[in-house]
């Protein structure tokens, strides 16, 4: 028979055959904060769900979660799963309209929020049915503290689950109109993290640390790893490079998991050669593209990079390196993983064209909304919406976005490649490219580049260093510098933004073309 999928038995199983291993060290500001084994990571969940329960949350409701990044987090994802309820991490970043867009897109049956988010929780109260909230509040009157000491109920931490039931439900921002639910069973979820677990290998004594919101899946993802192997999570409040290079060393960390920025940044801190990084198994990098120069940084500290490729919609692995692939492959962003296959669709000579996957792993769909989760598939493929190319061995390299594609007098810009190149000049700390409208080549390339502080990179030095490393069509007709560029909650480079501010080609800065 096949086992019952249900993600609460993960942490159930760890609780029951060692109860005092550590599950997870929570950090705020630098300080440890909490230090919980499997034991009480389990005692709390079971009292949380029971609380639910009693409050009159039932199977297949949705209890949404507004908070920083918190252990927390973790208690109301096993909770809600223990009872059968739909798990809604939200992004503590939106905006209150946001917020109360996506509880009503739901509609969320409790909220479960940080005493910082009171007014979004007023605003949410009023303007739509959930009637339903719970406080999480460390300072005093903290309601979430005590639903956790609630007496376990055998009900609520019995529950069995479908393998295609909906476990939880991620909003992608989406960058037009309504935000888009994905659907993920306790199946896509299970399947996802085997195919991690086989590719990355991994051992109960691992010490995995996250620093990205956990509402995002990659680095809920890489929790739940954590979770199945019975290893321990080191979860940070927020990114914060100058403590974690110290913690790195101070707690034996083995893996981390992050964007690329986030690496940028550690590597940029003034103790990241003198550090003491020995523990370090790997980094595990994605979310965005990877520039060549930062895989060759860490290789020259002596650390493996291990690239993913993925989105939430895959929940979220698509593909990805396994720390013993050769070093020929070591900038791609590996291969499909045992259980599932992708597919580049109308390539072009080239060979790049929409990468897609099929899987046990891919969404269910989006929540309420039939025809958009119709057209996120092709002949039962994911469309990924990205551009990449397969080699010979099926590793891939990720070009990028189709959206974020630049056609420049009929000729494909891609916007990772032109960001590449920027990277390997020592004074960028990051860039960033959009395609501007152009007179006459319809679109050209706009560079959006943060210099390394105090080096004097202006745009001619860019340029001058571009001259011979990018055909003459790729090269940017405008350069903007800044101090820093925008981000997204999950430290992804906002281009949306960018596009808004810099997008207009009349203040052109750069004659080229
Ligand atoms: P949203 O859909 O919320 O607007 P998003 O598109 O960033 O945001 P995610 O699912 O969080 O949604 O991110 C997935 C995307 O991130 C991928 O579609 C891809 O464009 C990019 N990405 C992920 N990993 C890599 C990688 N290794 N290299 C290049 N790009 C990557």
């Amino acid at each position: 028979a096949m086992p019952d999928p249900n993600l609460q038995h993960w942490l159930a199983k760890h609780a029951q055959r060692s109860p005092d291993a550590l599950s997870v060290v929570y950090w705020r500001q630098g300080e440890e904060t909490e230090r919980w084994t499997y034991g009480h990571m389990h005692r709390m969940t079971q009292g949380l769900a029971a609380w639910m329960r009693a409050a009159g949350v039932r199977p297949g409701d949705r209890v949404a979660l507004l908070d920083f990044n918190d252990v927390r987090f973790l208690v109301t994802m096993f909770a809600a799963a223990s009872i059968g309820a739909i798990f809604v991490p939200l992004n503590f970043r939106l905006s209150t309209p946001e917020v109360v867009a996506m509880v009503q897109d739901c509609s969320a049956a409790l909220l479960i929020h940080g005493a910082e988010f009171a007014p979004i929780q007023a605003e949410v109260a009023r303007q739509t049915e959930c009637r339903l909230f719970l406080r999480s509040d460390r300072q005093g009157g903290d309601e979430f503290a005590h639903a956790c000491s609630a007496a376990p109920d055998a009900h609520a931490s019995r529950r069995l689950a479908g393998w295609d039931e909906t476990a939880w439900l991620l909003y992608t921002s989406g960058s037009t109109g309504r935000p888009k639910g994905v659907m993920l069973s306790h199946g896509n979820i299970f399947w996802n993290t085997l195919n991690t677990i086989l590719i990355q290998g991994g051992l109960p004594t691992d010490k995995v640390l996250v620093s990205a919101p956990l509402f995002h899946a990659a680095p809920v993802s890489t929790v739940m790893e954590s979770f199945l192997r019975g290893a321990t999570i080191h979860l940070e409040k927020s990114f914060d490079p100058g403590s974690i290079i110290g913690r790195i060393a101070s707690e034996r960390i083995s893996i981390i998991a992050g964007v690329p920025a986030m690496y940028q940044f550690l590597a940029e801190q003034d103790d990241f050669h003198r550090a003491d990084l020995s523990s370090l198994r790997g980094i595990i990098v994605g979310g965005a593209p990877v520039p060549d120069t930062l895989i060759k940084r860490y290789h020259d500290r002596g650390i493996a990079v291990i690239q993913r490729y993925g989105l939430t919609e895959a929940a979220p692995l698509v593909t990805a390196l396994a720390p013993g692939a050769p070093a020929a492959k070591a900038m791609t962003a590996g291969q499909a993983p045992m259980f599932g296959d992708v597919r580049i669709a109308a390539a072009g000579i080239d060979g790049i064209g929409e990468i897609q996957m099929r899987g046990p792993n891919v969404m269910l769909g989006y929540w309420d909304q039939p025809a958009e989760s119709a057209a996120a598939f092709e002949d039962g493929w994911l469309r990924t919406g990205d551009l990449g190319r397969l080699d010979g061995d099926g590793f891939l390299t990720v070009a990028g976005r189709i959206k974020e594609m630049i056609v420049s007098g009929g000729e494909n810009i891609y916007a990772a490649e032109v960001e590449a190149r920027l990277a390997e000049n020592p004074d960028v700390l990051e860039s960033a490219v959009i395609g501007i409208s152009h007179p006459k080549w319809g679109e050209t390339v706009c560079a959006v580049v943060s210099p390394v502080p105090g080096c004097g990179l202006d745009e001619h030095r860019i340029m001058g260093h571009l001259q011979g490393r990018l055909a003459r069509y790729k090269q940017p007709t405008k350069i903007v510098i800044v101090d820093e560029l925008p981000k997204n909650g999950a430290g992804k480079v906002d281009k949306l933004t960018l596009k808004r501010r810099y997008g207009d080609d009349s203040d052109r800065r750069v004659e080229n073309a």
